[in-house]
């Protein structure tokens, strides 16, 4: 027996060398014989401090997903990079005086030393930082396409200010009120933005999540946000003023009971309606107060309902009735119009103003016997054509009556705003554009990019972008006439540079293109994204919008960036999510150092399925540690008996413990095959190589060397996409070869097919979980599997066993108390 012990600090740097030196995880861009590629990506990190445990967990699962594809005879790209410009840098930098630059170096190094210590399979030969000149020219370029087309404009519009950061933000960055970065309370200003048109992609961001293999909450999220909706447009005029306002409603059935008429306090036309009528001042004060109130305060359904009369009215074009036109806050801008048709009887919100400023209520569908009431019933009160008609009815011929009238149509209603991307901010990409007062807005030719970021004194906001200060850099000629004319100083939101990068990963070298065209063609779509479900709105529709964009100026040959999305649940820590600001951020380092990355790795996978937030544990790290001692040292006394060889595979006729062992190797094999092709179910998949090294240790006197040998290089060949060191280091003990080299194991049916059952676990009579076992398991060996399982672990500690039922090839039950 060998004295040797599980040692990763020498393994682990010792395959990083190899791989490294080798440059192994490198793929070309040439096309190598006619075998399938996969581009596997995990999310770009944001390189600020130092990378936490979900970091680490993000790329174990990418890692697994990229070496499984290659054994499994896929051609793989497996890039990283840095997503690199944004506001925590620049805060440090106005905190410091530290150029941005400078830390955000500091950070990327982090990250490269820990992604290196962790033994990842990156093509480094493909890395890049979103805030290199090289890159963020293409940013720019792209930037340019797309004001070309008519995709990027710029507008006065009314934005969210934090007041902190001193920067707009864009409406998904605003959560219930308050800023995503710092949770100031924000402000709504008038200022000169820029925007993409994400909303001419609607429809199609819409539809085409059907070709997706995404998670289903996620498509739910995006349907949401994109929230389109149905119904009609109707024409509310104003005989006395002269102006018509459309509003849009899902219920036209209900207008017969339209009995005031609300537009929003940022409705242009507001302040000019009430002039003249006695309401002016009031409504003007109204206004602003509107403003400094959050949009979550506003749509809170809670909240007493306020509002000011305009002094006008408008004619409800279905039955020639003048309404009062109103003012008030529960009515936002960015729905539909800006103005709503008021039906108290059957919206709740309409019905709360209603009551509190004495408004009339008509109830015109039978829905109930209180109001306000939206349920489906017959229309009432309305006139004698629809009287009677069920209301879903009702609704189509009343659009129709409204179309023939020209008072109306169908229409589609979506809740998707375009894409504010200007920041008044130092650490972005500029904005390509030139301002000249002969031609106006006037992009940046090709060969003058990138327009490089000025050096500046002062990073801190004024509520002007700090670039407006670097005044060699703000006056050039225009590029059109010639003249003198100024440069745009505001800079991209950093989400525009993250939609694209997975894009630069295909020619990262390219210096005369983004991308090449034949290059793209081969590598994209990304065949297996994985990352936070935190980015399930924002990043991943704003990539798909410029995927389609870039595809429509025949840029790109794919219609959706990533064919398939994994969102890896949270690490928490003590039940509690990690923060710097609660200080449970917990870092990979001390654990890299003590248990080793293989650790690490495993243990983030195996605490749960990976899509589930997970609680972490230090007597879990443990437990993991010692199984792959137990692994390694099992390979070391195999080499030691049978020497390197080729791993045979079954004697000819294995029987009794040879015939048992090879069975639970194959076993594995089809179980490990099976959670990582089909469901990522990488803790079960650890678990059942667990199994399998628990069978070899029992068996290990029993059966010959060859069986032996086999079930060793097959658990090593197994764990290698979680624990690549020591899963490379055991298979060269036993065969001399470099695991990753050796095609993925199959599984041979005719062994599969003795009985394995399911035996339920359960504590207190409650099912905690369930295991595969051998028809035939011996009771104590079933009560021990169960003990080993985590989450029954986690149901007997701090309890005491008062009795184990074992009923063998059916339940295992612990009563404790
Ligand atoms: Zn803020
Ligand atoms: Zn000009």
């Amino acid at each position: 027996m060998t004295e040797r012990r599980y040692d990763p600090q020498s393994i682990e740097p010792k395959w990083q060398d190899v791989w490294e030196r080798e440059r192994t995880w490198e793929v070309s861009n040439d096309e190598v014989g006619d075998a399938p590629k996969s581009y596997v990506l995990e999310m770009l990190p944001y390189p600020s401090g130092e990378p936490h445990m979900g970091h680490l967990k993000n790329y174990a699962v990418g890692d697994a997903v990229a070496h499984f594809h290659r054994r499994t005879g896929r051609r793989v790209l497996h890039p990283i990079g840095y997503d690199a410009f944004g506001l925590p840098a620049e805060n440090h930098a106005i905190r410091t005086g530290e150029h941005p630059r400078v830390s955000t170096a500091k950070s990327i190094e982090q990250f490269q030393r820990q992604f290196r210590s962790w033994g990842v399979s990156f093509d480094w030969s493909r890395e890049f930082g979103t805030h290199e000149p090289s890159y963020y020219r293409w940013t720019q370029w792209i930037f340019v396409k797309l004001f070309e087309r008519g995709l990027a404009y710029r507008k006065e519009a009314a934005v969210n200010w934090c007041p902190v950061d001193a920067t707009v933000l864009a409406n998904e960055q605003v959560i219930d009120g308050r800023c995503e970065r710092c949770g100031s309370l924000v402000e709504a200003r008038q200022l000169e933005q820029w925007f993409f048109r994400i909303t001419d992609y609607a429809d199609r961001l819409l539809d085409e999540l059907d070709s997706i293999e995404w998670p289903q909450h996620v498509k739910t999220m995006q349907r949401n946000w994109i929230g389109r909706s149905e119904g009609a447009e109707v024409t509310f005029s104003s005989p006395e003023i002269g102006v018509d306002y459309p509003v849009f409603t899902t219920r036209p059935d209900t207008l017969f009971g339209a009995t005031f008429f609300v537009m929003a306090p940022e409705h242009p036309d507001v302040l000019r309606l009430a002039e003249g009528t006695g309401h002016e001042q009031a409504v003007r004060d109204y206004v602003n107060k509107a403003q400094t109130e959050s949009s979550e305060e506003r749509r809170d359904a809670e909240r007493t309902k306020t509002g000011v009369p305009l002094g006008r009215f408008v004619v409800n074009p279905v039955n020639g009735e003048r309404i009062p036109m109103w003012v008030a806050d529960y009515v936002l801008m960015e729905y539909g119009t800006g103005a709503i048709m008021a039906v108290p009887a059957h919206d709740e919100r309409d019905f709360d103003f209603a009551q509190t400023f004495d408004l009339p209520i008509r109830k015109v569908i039978d829905c109930g016997e209180e109001l306000p009431c939206s349920a489906d019933g017959p229309l009432v009160n309305s006139h004698r054509d629809f009287d009677g008609l069920h209301n879903r009815e009702a609704l189509e011929r009343i659009v129709d009556w409204l179309d023939e009238q020209g008072k109306g149509h169908r229409s589609v209603n979506y809740r998707l705003r375009d894409w504010l991307l200007s920041r008044q901010r130092y650490w972005g990409a500029p904005i390509p554009i030139v301002h000249c007062p002969r031609c106006g807005l006037v992009p940046v030719p090709e060969a003058d990019l990138p327009v490089l970021l000025p050096e500046i004194a002062d990073y801190a906001p004024k509520g002007r972008s700090p670039l407006a200060s670097a005044e060699d850099w703000l006056n050039v000629p225009c590029p059109r006439c010639g003249g003198a004319a100024k440069r745009e100083t505001d800079t991209m939101d950093t989400f525009v540079d993250s939609s694209w990068y997975f894009l630069r990963y295909t020619d990262s070298g390219n210096d005369s293109a983004p991308w090449d065209t034949a290059v793209t063609r081969r590598w994209m779509p990304v065949d297996q994204y994985i990352g936070g479900v935190e980015h399930a709105i924002l990043h991943l529709m704003y990539a798909r919008f410029f995927v389609k964009a870039l595809a429509d100026m025949d840029l790109l040959d794919v219609q959706e960036p990533f064919k398939a999305l994994f969102t890896q649940g949270m690490i928490t820590r003590d039940g509690a999510k990690m923060s710097k600001s609660k200080g449970n951020m917990i870092s990979p380092v001390p654990y890299v150092e003590r248990y080793g990355a293989d650790t690490a790795r495993c243990y983030t996978l195996f605490i749960g399925p990976p899509d589930h937030d997970a609680d972490w544990t230090d007597k879990g790290v443990e437990g993991v540690h010692r199984f792959l001692g137990r692994l390694w040292r099992l390979g070391a006394d195999v080499a030691e008996q049978t020497g390197q060889q080729e791993p045979l595979g079954p004697l000819d006729e294995p029987e009794g413990p040879d015939l048992e062992l090879m069975r639970k190797a194959h076993w594995a094999i089809d179980k490990v095959t099976e959670d990582m092709a089909g469901r990522f179910a990488f803790n079960t998949a650890i678990a059942a190589v667990m199994e399998l090294v628990n069978e070899a240790y029992r068996q290990r006197d029993a059966v010959h060397p060859a069986t032996l040998h086999f079930a060793t290089a097959t658990a090593a060949s197994l764990i290698f996409p979680f624990a690549p060191h020591a899963g490379s280091d055991v298979y060269e003990m036993l065969t001399g070869d470099r695991v990753w080299e050796e095609p993925w194991p199959a599984a041979d049916l005719g062994l599969l097919e003795r009985d394995t059952v399911e035996v339920v676990l359960q504590v207190n009579g409650k099912l905690r979980d369930r295991i595969q076992v051998p028809a035939n398991a011996p009771r104590e060996e079933l009560e021990q599997t169960a003990r080993d399982r985590p989450r029954i672990q986690a149901h007997l500690n701090g309890h005491e066993v008062v009795k184990v039922v074992v009923v063998p090839a059916r339940l295992v039950n612990f009563v404790v108390r």
